[in-house]
């Protein structure tokens, strides 16, 4: 989806909200300094075998920030990667980690190809020699730097690049937790796939669920009928969609690169995708009106705007005529900074990438923790559990003379399995993590949500170098 170039890198932008945000803090201009800087950045180059000859590519990995380890972040595929990008991604990747408490450093990689263009075997080519070349200079590694999926990569190039760093590192025990967001065979974890979009749900939720902060944008408290249109339907804007439409939201527009639909009585996001799996277009759905310039999408009339595509799609240029009154950034950097500061001058509530699409490296820290526990969560307790509950129904039941029904206790004799427990960690987490930008954002005058999010990330990252007197 292209948009018009911000006047500033990504990297600037991400940088200028740091700057905005640390003026409100009393931290040292030198650690400060440090928090910000881009710490190392890997550009490499390697040949790949194609039908057409041999390639030389171009790769990156940037590591942001050490001062927790591992490092953590997505490795993305895509045309339009460059060193600027992969280090701001970085940097946001650190940020966004300190506001949900994942103990990881940010860090982010990327490929300059258009996966569309490889074959199945030359993708595999490409993402196992991408791996090694991580290996051979210690940039990979259950204790060093752990990728994940992002832009253009999913569970099948995660299962390539354990495979590669096993075959390189065969006496690793903690093998597996040196990347995430594989396939359960190779050590995954329920819910991953969905997390991140799954998390924007619940991060949109939490916002709509304080009557205050609706009534001041005008909106009634709670998700059930706000009008919400989604830009993006990938693994983030699918799955932030679905669970938006689950959660009572009302999808009136969704947008893809050929274009948008608009139905202001709802479209069934499954449908949608049935609908453009089979024509190959989500034009033409059956009720909606077409959009074709895809970037009108974000100026429909709705309540919510979830931007779930790529960075720079809400610019200086579009900014003026957004009609939402709640930006939710499921993608990395989607406003650019020229966009944020008409949004606000709207009233518009921007709620801030770093914060509401937390929920991938989340569950990525879930995952990379059974990989070094070895062993499934809910595994030792959900029988015991069940037992236990049971026994308690047995001993109400004999004491009341009441019985229970059994829909009823199917419902409370349930130990929790994996994927209760990654949902329920993930919603935990997202619903504390918004009241604690909440409260900053509330009680330092003139802000707004993400240079809220970013003083209560700088603020838990300083304090860790400080309580290390690196910087007395
Ligand atoms: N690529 C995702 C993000 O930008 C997930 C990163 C991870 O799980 O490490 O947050």
């Amino acid at each position: 989806m292209s948009a018009r170039q911000s006047p500033l890198t990504f990297f600037e932008t991400v940088c200028s909200n740091f700057d905005k945000a640390a003026t409100y803090l009393q931290h040292p201009q030198g650690l400060l300094d440090q928090i910000k800087a881009c710490n190392s950045v890997y550009h490499f180059r390697f040949p790949v075998q194609t039908e057409d000859g041999y390639e030389v590519i171009s790769a990156w990995r940037a590591e942001h920030s050490q001062h927790k380890l591992p490092t953590k972040g997505g490795i993305r595929y895509s045309e339009e990667v460059n060193e600027d990008e992969v280090m701001a991604l970085a940097a946001l990747m650190t940020y966004k980690c300190a506001v949900v408490d994942v103990p990881f450093g940010g860090a982010k990689g990327g490929i300059k190809i258009n996966p569309k263009k490889y074959t199945v075997e030359e993708l595999q080519r490409i993402t196992r020699r991408y791996t090694a070349e991580l290996v051979k200079k210690n940039f990979i590694g259950p204790g060093i730097d752990v990728p994940a999926p992002d832009y253009g990569t999913g569970a099948r190039e995660m299962a390539w690049i354990v495979d590669t760093y096993i075959a390189l590192n065969p006496e690793s025990l903690d093998g597996s937790a040196c990347v995430t967001g594989k396939p359960i065979s190779q050590g995954g974890i329920r819910g991953r796939k969905e997390a991140t979009g799954r998390g924007v749900s619940f991060g949109v939720r939490e916002a709509c669920n304080l009557a205050e902060d609706m009534k001041a944008l005008g909106l009634t408290k709670g998700l059930e009928g706000k009008r919400v249109v989604v830009q993006g339907l990938g693994n983030v804007g699918y799955h932030a969609a679905k669970f938006l439409q689950e959660g009572g939201a009302v999808i009136v527009g969704l947008a893809e690169y050929e274009g948008a639909i608009h139905n202001p009585k709802g479209l069934d996001v499954d449908e949608v995708v049935k609908h453009r799996n089979s024509t190959r277009s989500i034009l033409n759905f059956p009720g909606a009106t077409n959009i074709p310039k895809t970037l009108e999408a974000l100026e429909l009339d709705c309540d919510i705007l979830v931007p779930a595509a790529l960075e720079n799609q809400i610019t200086g240029e579009n900014a003026p005529r957004i009609k939402a009154k709640i930006v939710g950034e499921g993608a990395n950097g989607p406003t650019t900074a020229d966009a944020e500061e008409i949004l606000l001058k709207k009233g518009i509530m921007v709620l801030p990438d770093m914060y509401l699409n937390a929920g991938g490296v989340t569950v990525s820290y879930f995952e990379w923790l059974k990989n070094l526990q070895h062993v499934r969560m809910g595994r030792m307790g959900r029988r015991f559990a069940e037992r236990s509950m049971g026994q308690v129904i047995e001993i109400i039941e004999a004491s009341t003379g009441h019985s229970v029904t059994d829909k009823q206790r199917q419902m409370l004799v349930k130990g929790p399995d994996e994927e209760d427990l990654v949902n329920s960690g993930l919603e935990d987490t997202m619903i504390v993590a918004y009241h604690e930008i909440h409260e900053v954002w509330k009680k330092t005058k003139n802000i707004d949500l993400r240079t809220a999010a970013f003083i209560s990330s700088i603020d838990k990252i300083a304090t860790s170098y400080l309580e290390l007197g690196i910087f007395p």
